[in-house]
């Protein structure tokens, strides 16, 4: 899947993300020649069963007199989501409290283990301080076995429970969150990207899409994830996430429809992500162990960052995008495009919140390194 450039090499970048993120990727890989050449490279999906909206969320620890300052870690664990504060203190809430900041359009996916990725990185089916690696691609295993064999990782075989303990999560989400969809559905709010559809029926489909119907399909329903990927292809920059929202300041050209193209929650083709996957529970996938990168201190084994790390020093790719925390509002999730190592370790850990991950690709783009 590499691409090959006739004018100066492109920029390759590796980023970790979200299985909606991943998605997102995918379509932008999928239509590159249309939305302009994708800089990604490396796909390093996470687990995921929901995320939460930073704003509620800090309501919520307001009312259990928590400052998110004082945060130091998050944990959703064993039907709680954990706080590890400053002076070594503790907190917990119960996931079905903590339920109510759940993201509307997290109740759609259907995606636990970024089926779409080159690997897949999660807690759940290892022992503490493990993560779980799936490896989905040859680029995938090429990553895993190179980090290892140079010392980045150590890997060890999943545990057989651990495997059945995912399979189980994924199954759950994908049911409940069908009947979710099916609900939806049936009241006239379309969830659109789970419509089976052909490559043909897709081009029909979006052919005369503006930012007006990604507001009214996406949008105003509920069902954007703020993954940034409408903001980094609109050839006019005038999109922009405000108040948790895309919005356009500006008038669409004639013919434009890169935005409703790219987004993860319109139409996606069966070439893309054929509908037959949701009868496996983990999506396609070659191998799968646990991992820990001992020198990390990342959320479960610190393996998304080793391998960051290890596809910068061999120069597999130039840039990597990370999710940091915001310096004046801590955990407030904060995309980066970077190559310094210090950077990548000091993003290790889950936010959870949304992300625009593909925002930072604009300033490639305004470089004039990616499409036009
Ligand atoms: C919203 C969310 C929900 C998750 N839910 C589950 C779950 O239900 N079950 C499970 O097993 N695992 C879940 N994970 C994955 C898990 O929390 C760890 O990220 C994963 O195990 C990798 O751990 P690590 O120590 O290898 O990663 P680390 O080395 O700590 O690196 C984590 C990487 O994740 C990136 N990142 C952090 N926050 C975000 C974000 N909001 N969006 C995109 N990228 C981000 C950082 O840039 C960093 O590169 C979730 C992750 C997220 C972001
Ligand atoms: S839509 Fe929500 S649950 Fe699904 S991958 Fe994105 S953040 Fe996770
Ligand atoms: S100019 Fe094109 S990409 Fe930008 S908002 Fe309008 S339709 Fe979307
Ligand atoms: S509307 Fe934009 S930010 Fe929202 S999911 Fe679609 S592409 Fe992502």
């Amino acid at each position: 899947m590499s691409k090959e450039s006739n004018k100066e090499a492109p920029q390759k970048v590796a980023m970790v993300g979200t299985p909606c993120h991943i998605i997102a990727a995918a379509k932008l890989d999928r239509y590159s020649d249309y939305l302009g050449e994708s800089p990604l490279d490396i796909k390093i999906g996470l687990f995921c069963m929901e995320n939460f909206s930073y704003t509620y969320l800090k309501k919520l620890l307001e009312e259990h007199q928590i400052n998110m300052k004082d945060i130091i870690e998050f944990r959703v664990e064993k039907n709680y989501m954990w706080f590890y504060l400053t002076e070594n203190r503790m907190y917990k809430i119960p996931l079905k409290e903590a339920q109510r900041c759940m993201r509307k359009n997290c109740q759609v996916c259907m995606d636990f283990t970024s089926e779409l990725s080159d690997l897949s990185v999660g807690s759940v089916g290892s022992p503490e301080g493990w993560s779980t690696v799936i490896i989905r691609t040859n680029k995938g295993l090429e990553l895993l076995k190179g980090a290892e064999k140079d010392n980045y990782i150590k890997t060890t075989p999943l545990p057989e429970s651990g495997l059945k303990t995912i399979e189980r999560l994924a199954n759950k989400k994908k049911k409940e969150n069908k009947e979710e969809i099916n609900k939806r559905e049936s009241v006239g709010r379309p969830v659109l990207y789970r419509r089976q559809i052909s490559e043909e029926e897709f081009k029909e489909e979006v052919s005369e899409c503006q930012f007006a119907d990604l507001k009214s399909d996406v949008v105003d329903i509920g069902s954007c994830v703020l993954c940034g990927a409408c903001t980094l292809v609109c050839p006019d920059n005038i999109i922009s996430i405000e108040d948790r929202k895309p919005q356009i300041k500006g008038k669409c050209p004639e013919g434009c429809n890169l935005c409703y193209v790219a987004c993860p929650r319109t139409y996606i083709s069966e070439d893309i992500l054929p509908r037959t996957a949701d009868k496996k529970p983990l999506g396609n996938y070659l191998k799968i162990v646990s991992a820990q990168a001992p020198m990390i201190q990342g959320q479960d084994g610190g393996v998304a960052t080793a391998l960051l790390n290890y596809a910068l020093s061999q120069e597999m790719v130039d840039d990597v995008i990370v999710v940091d925390k915001d310096k004046t509002e801590p955990w407030k999730p904060q995309a980066k495009l970077t190559n310094n190592i210090a950077e990548v370790l000091n993003a290790s850990g889950t936010k959870y919140a949304a992300c625009a991950v593909f925002k930072p690709l604009r300033s490639l783009k305004n470089a004039g390194n990616g499409a036009q």
